[in-house]
């Protein structure tokens, strides 16, 4: 992919999808390129589970079980995480906002400057996609047919415990009921930028530049 040049306004992006649409590819290929941090809260939250903290203990369950954190919670987090200096020139966004508490947090800590691309990918293809999943001791997710891992690593991936079916099936319920309504949210306010996610993910990463190349320099 071509080199792109610092922005003078800060790139603010969060991104929007069901599970297996590509979120996290898409946030970490994003970030890279506009040299600001991916900020995932699902990958904050298992950081907190794996070092066994406070908060660590008091969402294990609802991170086995698919269920959303609640919104006090994530904001908090949210904004420690964006406070931080390494966000001043923007940030890649993954997995944040999932309800409209938490986009109206966002809008107001910045004045509904950032962009909202919302992966578009039908449950079905999502339930396939996700049962192909794995992930790596470090964190990192792999895909069997998408992405596949390195061969020396692909004795240790695991399925992520929210992976299982029939939290696959829940997530992605919750995903329509709770998440969903944002993407009108978003494009009443004109900050929306629509992307096909099924497309492959180079395909998908040119689709998605391209689109926000156009809005942010306007
Ligand atoms: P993810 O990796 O983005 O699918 O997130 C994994 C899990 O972390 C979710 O199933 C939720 O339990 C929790 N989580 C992550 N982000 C949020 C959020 N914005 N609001 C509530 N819960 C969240």
């Amino acid at each position: 992919m071509s080199k792109v040049k610092r922005h003078t306004k800060p790139f603010r992006i969060a991104i929007l999808g069901p599970q297996g649409s590509g979120k996290g590819t898409q946030a970490e290929l994003l970030a890279r390129r506009h040299h600001v941090p991916h900020v995932s809260t699902g990958d904050i939250f298992r950081a907190h589970l794996k070092r066994q903290t406070k908060l660590g203990k008091k969402i294990a369950r609802l991170l086995a079980t698919g269920t959303l954190v609640p919104d006090a919670v994530v904001m908090a987090v949210v904004r420690d995480r964006l406070n931080r200096t390494d966000c001043k020139d923007g940030f890649v966004l993954d997995g944040f906002p999932r309800t409209i508490q938490q986009a109206r947090f966002l809008s107001t800590l910045y004045d509904d400057a950032y962009l909202v691309v919302a992966l578009e990918l039908s449950d079905r293809e999502a339930v396939i996609r996700l049962s192909g999943r794995r992930m790596a001791p470090d964190g990192t997710i792999y895909h069997v047919k998408y992405k596949p891992a390195p061969k020396a690593l692909r004795a240790r991936l695991i399925v992520r415990e929210d992976d299982r079916p029939v939290v696959v099936k829940k997530r992605l319920r919750q995903y329509r009921t709770l998440t969903a309504p944002l993407i009108r949210w978003y494009e009443k306010r004109g900050m929306l930028v629509r992307i096909d996610g099924a497309l492959s993910i180079p395909v998908v990463a040119k689709n998605v530049a391209r689109q926000l190349l156009n809005r942010h320099s306007t």
